[in-house]
C-alpha cells in the first residue's frame, strides 16, 4: 500500500484510539485532510481510497486544485481570507473555517448570496491570545456569533482555533477546553445550537479529542515524507 494511505489509516486508528479512551464514538469526530502543498497525484491516490474532502489555506492553490480534480470533492477553506479574495473562495468552498472579523462576515454573507452559494462557516476565536493566530478575541465573539446566526446566507456550524504549535499539555487543555465553554455559552445567548468545534492539528489532535473537537485538521501526519510543492 502506499506511504500516504498507510499514514491516513495510521491517523485515522489514532482518532479512534483518541475517541475511545475520550468516552466518544468514532463517528462524532471528522479526520479532515488539510491538502496544502500537497500535488495533486498524491491527492489522488486519497481520493481513490475514498476521501472526498481537502482543506486548503490559500485561494491560489484552492482554485488551482478544484478545477484540476473531480467535482464531487467539497473543499474546505482554513487559511487567513483577505477581502479581495473573498468571492473566489465562495465560488469553491462548501466549508469556511477562518471567518475571523465582522467586517469579513457581513461580506461573506453578501457574496454569497451574489454567488447564490450557501456555504458553512466557522468562527476562528484565538483562545490563546497568541500575537501571530489569525482569529476574534474571544471578547469579539458573542457579537460577530449573533450576527452570524442572522446571515441569510452562511449556515454557523460552530468555531474553530488552532493551538500555539509549541503548546504543552496544560496549555492545550486550556485552548481547546476554552474553545468549548465559548462554544456553549455563544449556543446559549444565540438560542441555536453550535454542534462543531473545529479544533485539533497533527500534533495535538487527541488531546482536542478528549475536549470534545468534531473536525480534527490534519496535514503533515498524513503527508510525511512527501515532497511537496514549494510555496
Ligand atoms: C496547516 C494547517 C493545519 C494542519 O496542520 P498539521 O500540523 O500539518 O496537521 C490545520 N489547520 C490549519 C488552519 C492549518 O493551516
Amino acid at each position: 500500500m502506499s506511504v500516504v494511505i498507510d499514514n491516513f489509516l495510521a491517523v485515522d486508528r489514532m482518532l479512534g484510539e483518541a475517541c475511545a479512551a475520550a468516552g466518544r464514538k468514532r463517528d462524532e469526530v471528522k479526520l479532515l485532510v488539510v491538502s496544502k502543498t500537497i500535488p495533486i497525484p498524491v491527492l489522488m491516490e486519497l481520493y481513490d481510497y475514498g476521501i472526498r474532502e481537502f482543506a486548503e489555506n490559500r485561494e491560489p492553490e484552492l482554485a488551482m486544485k478544484s478545477a484540476a480534480m473531480p467535482s464531487d470533492i467539497i473543499w474546505h477553506f482554513i487559511g487567513p481570507v483577505q477581502s479581495n479574495k473573498i468571492r473566489k473562495v465562495v465560488r469553491i468552498a462548501q466549508v469556511i473555517h477562518s471567518v475571523e472579523s465582522l467586517s469579513q462576515l457581513i461580506k461573506f454573507d453578501r457574496v454569497a448570496g451574489e454567488e447564490e452559494k450557501n456555504p458553512e462557516i466557522f468562527l476562528e476565536v484565538n483562545v490563546s491570545g497568541e500575537i501571530s493566530k489569525g482569529g476574534m478575541t474571544p471578547s469579539e465573539l458573542p457579537e460577530i456569533a449573533a450576527t452570524a446566526v442572522q446571515c441569510k446566507n452562511l449556515r454557523l456550524s460552530g468555531l474553530m482555533t488552532m493551538a500555539p504549535l509549541d503548546a504543552g499539555n496544560d496549555e492545550l487543555l486550556a485552548v481547546f477546553n476554552g474553545l468549548r465553554i465559548l462554544r456553549d455559552d455563544i449556543s446559549v445567548k444565540t438560542g441555536k445550537a453550535l454542534p462543531d468545534l473545529s479544533m485539533g492539528m497533527s500534533g495535538d489532535f487527541p488531546v482536542a479529542v478528549s475536549c470534545g473537537s468534531t473536525i480534527i485538521r490534519v496535514g503533515s501526519r498524513i503527508f510525511e515524507g512527501i515532497e511537496r510543492i514549494p510555496r
